[in-house]
């Protein structure tokens, strides 16, 4: 990474963003704007388009539109697939500068934020455009005279409604499939992560995206966003974030037309470390990052570190050490190793809970502080709470932030109970040499993804999605073409 470069585009204003609807930059209905600051430092990076309801279903005509008369669905599969790869190709010509614009608006380190964001956003859409004219259709085995063909449909008009911490990574998971199995989307980014995913869209209609395909519409989560919900003309609902928001979608969902509605939601995941660990200062290391980066915010987080008593302090005292050597600052510094915080309001969410961790007899071992208020931005010291009991709120609740709370357990018997003990099950993890061990706990823990010997890193091939409270879909891999398309029989007598 070039410094100069990054310097470079980051001394570059930023135009006031408007919402995308049938191709066109638009103004809210009203004119209303909102103001986006930088958690960088806190001042006012640009404006937005405040959406409003009539916005909303602008955009929503807009993409039922371009879904009936074809224009996109009913393009050759190679034809289709040739947009998305030229898209994917766009993206990483313009990675420096979508990342830079994306960590100007969200906070997340560079380093990072390059490799998670266009990086993994050009890979998902090529995953996906090299898939859509390979998965086929079945034929069922009936009676011989009978044809029984099951066909695989796009579904028609998808909303989907994405979180501030990858937008652009998170938002491609949802565009790549949807995209490819011929739908129209209506995207709505978070209020504090739009700039890079509008960015983004301009450069699909660069592509050949036909207008109207993708539509964004930027503005409160409570008035666009439920206009969404509510709408009786989107056909699925897929959504990234919070349980709470979750919840409300559900709602809408049965108050509207019965979309499907596709949620991952947040976690509280375990990260496992029994004493035959193979590398404990490695794992240290890795359990570190593995819920610091990006200042924490990552749902698959290892936010409960679940230590074998007899390591504990030892292996506390390595994390401890991996998280003070972690330089905490400037997101567009080459240099940093973690960013800023999202928001203020995240930032002091943060800090209630390492004071509640406090006054529920947990010892903070370093961090607990926000840090580098000089800078104006949003910054927190990485946190190492240990003694958190597992009904602790610390243990139950998501933080989303850099706070990792640290319980020991005896044997296998009780870590396993202790993982399973939130109303979460999205990832987790278990450190050992033990082969038989590593595979019964893969099965013991409940949730949709199990590292061994490792954390975080796991790429499109496999899916990615939680069980109880984490959520109800999956994104990355092929299983994710099954939210965007529908199963139709045709039952042909001979
Ligand atoms: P959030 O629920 O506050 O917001 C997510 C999106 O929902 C935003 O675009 C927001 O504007 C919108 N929204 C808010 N209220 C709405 C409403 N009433 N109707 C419709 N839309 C509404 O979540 P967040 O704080 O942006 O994201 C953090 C959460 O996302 C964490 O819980 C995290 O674990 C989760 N997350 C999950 C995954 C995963 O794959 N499972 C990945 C990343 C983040």
């Amino acid at each position: 990474m070039d410094q100069s470069r990054i310097d470079a585009l980051r001394a570059l204003a930023v135009s006031p963003g408007s919402h995308l609807i049938d191709g066109q930059n638009v103004a809210a209905s009203d004119g209303a704007i909102m103001d986006i600051l930088s958690p960088i430092d806190g001042t006012v990076l640009t404006s937005l388009a405040r959406g409003t309801v009539q916005d909303m279903e602008t955009a929503i005509t807009s993409a039922r539109a371009a879904f009936e008369d074809g224009r996109w669905a009913k393009q050759p599969p190679a034809a289709r697939r040739k947009v998305l790869l030229r898209w994917a190709n766009l993206i990483e010509e313009n990675a420096l500068e979508l990342a830079v614009l994306g960590v100007r608006d969200n906070g997340t380190e560079i380093g990072m934020a390059l490799k998670a964001e266009p990086g993994s956003a050009a890979g998902t859409l090529r995953y996906y455009a090299e898939a859509l004219d390979k998965v086929y259709g079945e034929i069922a085995p009936t009676q011989s005279d009978i044809l029984g063909l099951i066909h695989k449909e796009p579904v028609g008009v998808v909303g989907a409604i994405i979180p501030w911490n990858f937008p652009m990574m998170i938002g491609a998971w949802k565009l790549g499939p949807a995209l490819a199995s011929g739908n129209s989307v209506v995207l709505k980014p978070a209020e504090t992560a739009s700039l890079s995913l509008l960015r983004m869209a301009e450069l699909a209609l660069e592509a050949g995206l036909p207008p109207g395909v993708l539509n964004v519409v930027t503005g409160e989560g409570r008035v666009v966003g439920e206009a969404m919900g509510l709408s009786m003309d989107v056909d699925v609902l897929v959504f990234t974030g919070s349980g709470s928001t979750g919840r409300r979608l559900l709602e809408y969902a049965a108050r509207s037309n019965l979309k499907r509605v596709y949620l991952e939601l947040g976690g509280k995941s375990p990260n496992i470390v029994f004493a035959d660990a193979p590398n404990l200062e490695e794992a240290a290391k890795i359990a570190a990052a593995g819920i610091f980066r990006n200042s924490g915010q990552v749902c698959v987080a290892g936010s409960r570190l679940l230590v074998e008593a007899s390591i504990h302090d030892e292996f506390v005292a390595a994390v401890v050490r991996a998280a003070e050597a972690l330089r905490v600052g400037d997101p567009l510094d080459v240099n940093t190793h973690v960013g800023a915080v999202n928001s203020e309001a995240q930032l002091q969410q943060n800090l209630r809970f390492v004071e509640t961790a406090r006054n529920e007899g947990g010892t903070i071992v370093t961090g607990g502080d926000r840090i580098l208020t000089e800078t104006g931005g949003y910054y927190m010291a990485p946190t190492v709470i240990t003694g958190v009991a597992a009904e602790a709120t610390l243990a139950q609740q998501e933080v989303f932030g850099p706070v990792l709370g640290v319980t020991a357990f005896t044997d296998e018997h009780e870590a396993v109970r202790i993982a399973n003990a939130t109303i979460y099950g999205l990832a987790g993890a278990v450190w050992t040499s033990n082969l038989s061990r590593a595979h019964r706990m893969v099965r013991a823990v409940r949730t949709g993804v199990m590292h061994v010997n490792t954390y975080g890193g796991a790429d499109g091939t496999v899916p990615l999605g939680g069980v109880g409270q984490s959520g109800n879909g999956h994104d990355k891999s092929l299983h994710a073409l099954e939210k965007y398309t529908n199963l139709k029989t045709a039952w042909i007598k001979l």
